[in-house]
């Protein structure tokens, strides 16, 4: 009795014998067998690894890995490629399923479906005996949300199925197919959701998706190591899963690719073609060809009396989800089961599904979805070919278009957009003469009649073989049809909704802060492949000084390396000449005189330049020649060693949180604790001098007070959205306002604005000035403007415009080219904005970055009211650079703050009303985070004498 017990409990997982026996068990539920065909004995069955039967429960990375190389020794019907492993050095497979003698020529299909893809030099003949030869590819890729586990579960079954089976049917799809299968996309992810089950597991099944053990907890297994959305990441490519993963599925070319998810508990199935908005980029067969395996998969669901739904929420406008394929040629394929830990879900309609159920709904998918391209393989690849053809075609409508990307000295930014463009095989080139264009569009929306492109640009010629994802990667505005505006413009008004799933701009200069033009021409002439100069390490030992340029991403790491090491390091906030080198302002310079104790201290400034690649120059002068700053003046500031804190878990924001600490990993590389917020009442924050609050909601009365008292005593404390209302509320803790709280002194706001606007004229009445009469005539910004609205006017429209609210779009900021948070920042940055606090400062905080780009206007010859603020004559102000900005919000953000620093004690508060490290890409806005954390206690503090 006690044996039997034993066992009972034992699966569950739970091994106590004070407990009782559960009254039911959640894998009786099921019935039905996912594996039910005739299957060849010397290949283990998936339940030999796992410890109950398959899609009863969630297997661990673990045992699926174990599969997966148990296997591949056992069968002759698959290859194990390892592509990636995870930051916590789990291993990612892409298994090659196919006939033996198939995998025996795999380089020969990859050979040539990439012949296939070769629109320009594979004619037509070729191509036709090609798709004659070539197997139907399929990519299988599950769980990319490693709380979404039905998937890997479906895979092992399938990957067993098409190994193992016995019957004809598979045996013939083998013969005509290669079957990719990703079985397990992040596995970081699923082991720490499937250590929550382990965890809250009790002994009864639990059907109450709201317990525990369905939800797991802070941070939730959806992310990966760093809490990125991994499905947000195929384009930017800054994880090491996508990065190996991509790779392989370009070099692939797939004809299918499908992503198995899961969606809401209460939800049921949901696959198929994508609602508009679709981003125009994307090859209409694709969405024909989508029609056709979605009628197949709703038959099979049918058949089984299954619910399912197709459409709906899904749309198709960002580039960055795995559907990036089919900006490549590639049906991308959607499957979204309802979401449940493996006991399964109570449901409305009084019934329970089970986690098996869920398991057998992808297993079935994929088999029917796989049967589909078996049967239309052969003329999916010639609408492939057709499409190729096209993208190279002097009649495309990518065939007079070129973007380019000015010349930068930000070396390392450069790098990662030209790193991003080589995952997708864009050809890159170079001008060695500047090139004479005409209406050119720039990233302000202006069209330039005649433009010059100075050598040494990036030009990218949109007509190449990739020219639908070079589009939908830089083009700066996705096209949206009217209609989709109007039903978004419908829902936000009815009741705050909105029909857009993710961000509506994402193009990558605009992401990266680099400025560029699109050509409407093919330009082709006097272009060289890319390459860039050479670094130079020119490391004179007995110099004065080495210096990296402020303008290249990387010397923030430089310095905050070399800090960490002990070196004392000093910045240049204002641009200089120093023995014949350009120093630009924020280059980082370090001083023999200041580290007198340092030995071999050249070495380490070549070591860690080595380290981050970046060029450095010996100087042996220190004077700046005229009126350029000299190094023992005011312009050579020391900074201090950043001690960093990141606060962190429950109530906040994960993926910022994740992001932040990402950044400092991986664009910085320096020591510094995420520490949950829970402690800081009794933390000893002495520890740090700067702290980082990710957005949240979540900081209480107490929470503020003792953290205004550590920013008094000297303390850089830095916030990012959501947290930012919580700073800037009515309990706030410095000057900002936030500007719903703000208009009972809207005048005041105004004048400090003009304030600072006027302070960038160069333009004065001379003569007035040095006349000796006082002048009765002069004109006072705020005084010029006849129409000025009420307090309660300006409360109405913030009203209305706030339903109106971005949710990422990109907006012209202006930054404040004096201030030390914009080093290495161009003057007009794009900021990628949703629906963040709009932050007003007035002369008691400065507003490093600010909304809008003023332009000159001369046939503007009034002062033009923009809610509180004013418009000089002959100005004007952009807003919107790209995505959706309703006019309405336009007006609420413009001239509010971006980024806010005051002074507080002898400490200072900085605010970032955004998110400005968003899914680690978002590189223009990041440079102002990185310098407010490393330069942040060095530059904005007093400074501590340690007698
Ligand atoms: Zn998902």
């Amino acid at each position: 009795m006690l044996k039997l017990l034993l066992i009972t409990i034992l699966s569950t997982n739970l091994l106590s014998s004070t407990l009782m026996e559960p009254t039911s068990f959640s894998k009786d539920l099921y019935k039905e067998n996912i594996l039910d065909g005739s299957y060849n004995d010397d290949i283990d069955h998936p339940n030999k690894f796992l410890d109950f039967k398959i899609g009863e429960r969630v297997a661990t990375p673990e045992q699926i890995s174990e599969a997966i190389l148990s296997w591949a020794n056992q069968s002759n019907r698959m290859i194990v490629k390892e592509y990636a492993k995870s930051h916590e050095g789990r291993p990612l497979y892409a298994l090659f399923i196919s006939s033996p003698s198939n995998l025996a020529k795999l380089d020969e299909i990859k050979k040539n479906v990439n012949l296939l893809a070769d629109g320009e030099n594979t004619n037509a003949n070729k191509a036709r005996a090609l798709i004659n030869d070539l197997p139907a590819i399929a990519w299988m890729a599950y769980s990319i949300h490693g709380n979404e586990t039905s998937g890997a579960d479906a895979a092992l079954a399938s990957i067993y199925h098409f190994i193992a089976s016995n019957d004809e049917e598979t045996i013939d799809m083998l013969d005509n197919m290669l079957i990719i299968i990703d079985p397990l996309m992040n596995p970081d992810g699923r082991a720490r959701f499937a250590k929550s089950l382990e965890q809250y597991r009790g002994t009864a099944p639990n059907y109450d998706d709201q317990s525990l053990i369905h939800t797991g907890d802070w941070p939730y297994g959806r992310t990966n190591h760093y809490f990125f959305d991994l499905n947000r990441d195929w384009i930017y490519v800054t994880q090491p899963e996508t990065r190996g993963r991509v790779e392989l599925i370009n070099e692939w070319k797939p004809q299918i690719l499908v992503d198995a998810h899961e969606m809401g508990p209460q939800d049921t199935f949901m696959t198929g073609p994508p609602r508009e908005p679709i981003n125009k980029n994307i090859d209409r067969d694709l969405i024909k060809w989508g029609n056709v395996f979605a009628q197949d998969q709703g038959n099979a669901f049918d058949e089984r009396n299954w619910r399912f739904y197709t459409g709906e929420w899904h749309e198709d406008l960002y580039p960055g989800y795995s559907f990036y394929v089919q900006f490549r040629g590639t049906l991308g394929i959607l499957y979204e089961q309802s979401r449940m830990a493996e006991d399964g879900v109570k449901r409305p309609e009084g019934t329970i599904q089970s986690y098996k159920e869920s398991v057998h709904h992808q297993y079935v998918s994929t088999m029917v979805n796989l049967k589909t391209l078996k049967e239309n393989s052969k003329a999916m690849y010639r609408d492939f070919w057709e499409g190729r053809k096209y993208n190279v075609s002097k009649d495309s409508k990518y065939a007079n278009q070129t973007f380019v990307i000015l010349p930068t000295e930000n070396i390392g930014r450069l790098k990662t957009l030209i790193e991003k463009l080589q995952f997708q095989d864009i050809e890159l080139y170079k001008n060695n003469k500047p090139i004479l264009v005409k209406n050119v569009l720039k990233q302000s929306g202006d069209i330039d009649d005649n433009f010059s492109i100075p050598v040494g640009s990036l030009i990218i010629p949109n007509r190449q073989a990739e020219a639908p994802i070079i589009a939908a990667m830089l083009e700066f505005d996705a096209e949206i049809d009217e209609s989709v505006l109007v039903k978004e413009k419908q829902a936000n008004l009815r009741d705050g909704s909105s029909i857009m799933y993710d961000t509506t701009a994402f193009n990558l200069t605009m992401m990266y802060g680099l400025p560029s033009i699109t050509v409407p021409e093919n330009i082709t002439n006097n272009l060289s492949p890319w390459e860039f100069n050479q670094t130079n390490y020119e490391i004179d030992k007995d110099a004065l000084m080495w210096s990296v340029d402020g303008n290249d991403d990387r010397s923030v790491a430089f310095a905050a390396r070399l800090m960490e090491l002990g070196v004392e390091v000093r910045i240049i906030n204002k641009s200089t000449s120093l023995s014949g080198h350009e120093l630009s302002r924020g280059s980082v310079v370090v001083l023999g005189m200041d580290n007198p104790f340092m030995t071999d201290l050249h070495m380490l400034v070549e070591k860690i330049a080595r380290n981050l690649e970046l060029s450095v120059v010996s100087i042996e002068s220190g004077f700046g020649p005229e009126e350029l700053p000299d190094w023992g003046g005011e312009h050579f500031n020391l900074l201090e060693r950043p001690k960093v804190a990141i606060l962190s878990h429950e109530g906040f924001n994960s993926y910022d949180v994740g992001v932040s600490w990402w950044s400092i990993d991986h664009h910085l590389g320096i020591r510094h604790s995420q520490i949950n917020k829970s402690i800081i009442n009794y933390a000893d924050l002495r520890r740090y001098n700067t702290i980082i609050i990710p957005s949240g909601g979540s900081l209480s009365k107490n929470n503020k007070t003792i953290l205004t008292d550590w920013v008094k005593q000297g303390g850089t404390l830095i916030a990012h959205n959501g947290s930012v209302r919580a700073l800037t509320s009515e309990e706030g803790v410095g000057n900002v306002k936030q500007i719903q709280n703000s208009f009972d002194k809207s005048n005041n706001f105004n004048i400090d604005l003009q304030r600072e606007i006027y302070a960038l004229s160069d333009e004065i009445d001379y003569e007035s000035v040095l006349g000796n009469k006082v002048n009765t005539e002069i004109s006072y910004p705020w005084e010029t403007s006849k129409k000025k609205l009420s307090q309660k006017e300006l409360e109405d429209r913030d009203k209305w415009q706030s339903l109106f609210m971005p949710s990422g779009s990109f907006v012209g900021a202006r930054t404040d080219q004096k201030h030390w948070l914009t080093f290495g920042s161009t003057e007009i940055l794009p900021v990628l904005y949703s629906n963040y606090p709009v932050l007003m400062t007035d002369k008691n905080s400065q507003a490093a970055v600010r909304i809008g780009e003023i332009i000159d206007s001369p046939e503007n010859n009034e002062v033009k009211v923009l809610n509180w603020s004013t418009i000089p004559s002959g100005k004007d102000i952009n807003i919107r650079m790209s995505g959706l900005v309703w006019p309405e919000a336009a007006q609420r953000i413009a001239n509010s703050a971006y980024v806010t620093r005051e002074r507080l004690g002898s400490g200072q508060i900085i605010l970032f009303s955004g998110e400005p490290n968003f899914r680690g890409s978002t590189l223009g806005t990041n440079r102002l985070w990185l310098n407010a954390v490393v330069y942040g206690a060095g530059l904005g503090t007093s400074k501590k004498l340690n007698l």
